[in-house]
């Protein structure tokens, strides 16, 4: 709540008082070519970035696509200039109830800056600040190269890096904003600098878990690693009957103590509207060959899933297989998370019986619930103070992800999610609850998103670099 009226006060002083002809006002300033498109015009939505969900999105009275840094560092001069709110986006997945509070804003869409240049001797890749998980694959692959990434392809690199950036390869390497060594940003004030751990260094503390309060990111160069098993992996994916309910939580529950670094779990709920049935489903990713894989693969055989696949495919190919419905764009979704340590297998055998009961009287709603499950092995050999991202220790990730079309079901969908993430609140394992960012609501307090440790440092550096509350509209650190 707090943050919301902080928020709503923010931008009544920053909103558009009445429409600026944007063409006049940016065109003479920006790289020839350059796409200005006012929301009325024809060509808007292929000028702004698209938007993941339709739930608590922010408006735009107009959208820009600059081509240079130059081009970025003269819209946020002159945006400041005339007091223009803008949002920088590159496909829009950041769903979160404060956006709403953003409308008529002008939107910075980063899609030009695509680059992607690997150097397999200095083990390092460059990108622009507009290029996506997907878009490194190759790359990377043809350099016989990886990076810890995401795993839908859709997403944005730099932004999921500035939250965080968790997925399957996170034990072996880390989070995403670990390999990150410096950027260029486009800072409140219009001027281009670069953060690294030589140059702004508590700047680039703060890109690390909070960048997206801090300025625009143009481009960003990260460490890339010698490829595990040949870039290829083993993927698993069992299917439960409901009635196995138990006995999946309790393997799971084994893994809370130690899981493999090559090792994911990805175990979920979803239902089928065709045989009108909750489904269990437990995804399983190895970095390494099936012969390696089968222990952990015998142990979900030996609980009589209904169905079963294992395939030995590329990275990439499991980031597509990952991203069949997930990167899918224009519906109501939102999501809810809370970071655990510990597995409750009766929480989760409510849940189940919870979210069975909602799929049946909703029938618009197809949400589904996951759980994350990762090692962190290699993101605790980073120090915690040296970047700004507070949950080293969260071993898996909650993460409901809601998906309806009808907008009555709002408030239903709201307090029905709410209570299933309290619920995993109180057996989390944590003494207080632990949100990653970059699946956060919006109505966490900040203690829980950034962490009270971090958050006075981060305070003093947003009065350094964005006093006017420029950036962060998601996420505002007050
Ligand atoms: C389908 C799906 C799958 C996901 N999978 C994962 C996953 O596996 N792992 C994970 O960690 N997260 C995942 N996420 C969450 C994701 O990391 C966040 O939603 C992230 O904020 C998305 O970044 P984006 O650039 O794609 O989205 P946007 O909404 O375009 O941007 C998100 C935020 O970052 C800012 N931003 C974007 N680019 C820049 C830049 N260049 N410089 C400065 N600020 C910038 C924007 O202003 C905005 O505030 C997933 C989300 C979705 C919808």
């Amino acid at each position: 709540m707090l943050r919301s009226l902080f928020q709503g006060l923010l931008l009544s002083s920053g909103a558009l008082a009445a429409s600026p002809d944007f063409q006049a006002l940016f065109a003479p300033s920006l790289s020839p070519g350059v796409e200005i498109a006012s929301s009325s015009d024809a060509n808007f939505k292929q000028v702004a970035s698209p938007r993941w969900s339709v739930w608590h999105a922010p408006t735009f009275e107009a959208a820009i696509k600059p081509k240079t840094e130059e081009d970025v560092q003269n819209i946020v001069k002159i945006a400041g200039q005339n007091n223009i709110s803008f949002l920088a986006t590159l496909n829009g997945h950041s769903s979160n109830l404060l956006y709403s509070n953003l409308q008529n804003a002008l939107n910075i869409n980063l899609a030009n800056f695509n680059s992607v240049t690997v150097d397999p001797v200095t083990n390092r890749m460059t990108v622009g600040g507009g290029v996506t998980f997907g878009n490194i694959s190759d790359p990377l692959a043809e350099a016989g190269k990886e990076m810890q990434t995401g795993n839908a392809v859709c997403v944005g690199l730099v932004g999921a890096t500035i939250g965080g950036g968790i997925g399957t390869l996170q034990g072996l390497r880390g989070l995403v904003l670990d390999a990150l060594e410096s950027v260029r940003m486009v800072t409140a004030a219009g001027e281009i600098v670069t953060a690294s751990n030589k140059e702004n260094p508590e700047l680039f503390w703060a890109i690390r878990g909070a960048g997206a309060n801090f300025g625009i990111i143009v481009s960003a160069t990260y460490s890339v690693y010698d490829w595990t098993n040949q870039g290829r992996v083993t993927l698993a994916n069992f299917g439960f009957h409901p009635s196995a309910n138990r006995s999946v939580w309790e393997l799971l529950k084994s893994y809370d103590d130690y899981i493999p670094q090559k090792l994911a779990l990805i175990p979920s709920i979803t239902y089928n509207r065709t045989i009108n049935e909750t489904n269990i489903g437990f995804g399983l990713v190895y970095y390494g060959t099936q012969r390696e894989a089968q222990p952990y693969l015998d142990q979900l055989a030996a609980l009589n899933p209904a169905t079963s696949t294992v395939q030995n495919i590329t990275t990439a190919e499991m980031h597509e297989i990952f991203s069949r419905g997930a990167c899918d764009a224009g519906y109501r979704r939102n999501v809810f998370t809370i970071g655990l340590r510990k597995t409750d297998p009766t929480t989760y055998e409510r849940t189940l019986s919870d979210l069975t009961e909602f799929y049946e009287t909703y029938p618009d709603y197809s949400g589904s619930f996951a759980i994350q499950r990762y090692s962190n092995e290699a993101m605790l050999q980073v120090p915690d103070e040296s970047t700004s991202y507070p949950w080293r220790d969260i071993g898996a990730y909650m993460l409901f992800d809601n998906d309806y079309t009808d907008p009555a079901l709002d408030d239903i969908v709201e307090n029905f999610s709410r209570g299933i993430r309290s619920r995993f609140e109180a057996v989390s394992g944590f003494k207080e609850p632990q949100v990653y960012l970059n699946y956060d609501h919006g109505d966490e307090p900040l203690t829980q998103t950034f962490g009270a440790s971090k958050l006075p440092k981060l305070r003093a550096l947003k009065k350094q670099w964005d006093p006017l509350y420029r950036f962060g509209y998601a996420n505002p650190i007050y």
